[in-house]
């Protein structure tokens, strides 16, 4: 089967919202402020658009606030054309182990990321759906450890069962992830080495032991 391009998808979502010269809300779920830099920069240009922070997979509790500090920090430092606002969601590191349970060993990028995925979603299509919001993404596909195409897949699902629109989106296309980097160093944000959760963070020591 030929792989969808999300890129193009988003852009011709993009296209039809500038022609129609409406401004709709976004709520765009983010992991960490450095992935977020990039889709602001674009996506502010044709959104209003309300970061919502939810990620009860980060460990430890600090870990968790020192990114929230930094995404907020971002939002009000950059230029956007249009608002940008934040809501920080729970933090609630039992919703994230429950769904772990039995996963614990499975490497990044496999069965517990896509409940991971899922977990944060899901709480932000509700959220979008409670607050009216017009769509709802993630900042998540950015990262090239980050599967597009199983983002997407979710993204559908909820879209349907929740009736809010899904951005369809990759952002890692089109040098996003080089460009959140180079927002990551203008902006001196904190970039982690590690994903989120505790199993990500062992995996990334011993990826470090390797190398050195
Ligand atoms: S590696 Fe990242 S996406 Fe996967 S379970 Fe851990 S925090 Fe979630």
């Amino acid at each position: 089967m030929q792989k969808v391009n999300y890129q193009k998808e988003m852009e011709r979502e993009l296209a039809r919202l500038k022609k129609e010269q409406v401004v709709p809300k976004l709520l765009l779920h983010s992991c960490c402020a450095p992935c977020s830099s990039y889709v602001l920069e674009y996506l502010s240009n044709y959104f209003s658009i309300t970061i919502f922070y939810y990620n009860p997979n980060i460990s430890p509790k600090e870990e968790f606030e020192k990114r929230v500090k930094e995404q907020q920090r971002l939002i009000a430092s950059m230029p956007f054309k249009n608002p940008v606002d934040c809501i920080v969601g729970k933090y609630e590191p039992e919703r994230f182990f429950e769904i772990s349970k039995g996963l614990e060993n499975v490497p990044e990028g496999g069965e517990r990321c896509f409940r991971c995925y899922e977990l944060r979603l899901r709480e932000a299509a509700i959220l979008a759906k409670q607050k009216g919001f017009d769509y709802f993404t993630t900042t998540l596909s950015i990262s090239p450890l980050k599967k597009a195409e199983k983002l997407n897949e979710i993204g559908r699902k909820l879209e349907q069962e929740y009736q809010v629109s899904y951005l369809y989106s990759d952002f890692k296309k089109k040098d996003g992830y080089k460009r959140s980097i180079q927002l990551s160093q203008e902006y001196q944000l904190y970039r982690q080495n590690f994903c989120g959760c505790v199993y990500s963070k062992k995996e990334a020591m011993l990826r470090e032991r390797e190398i050195s």
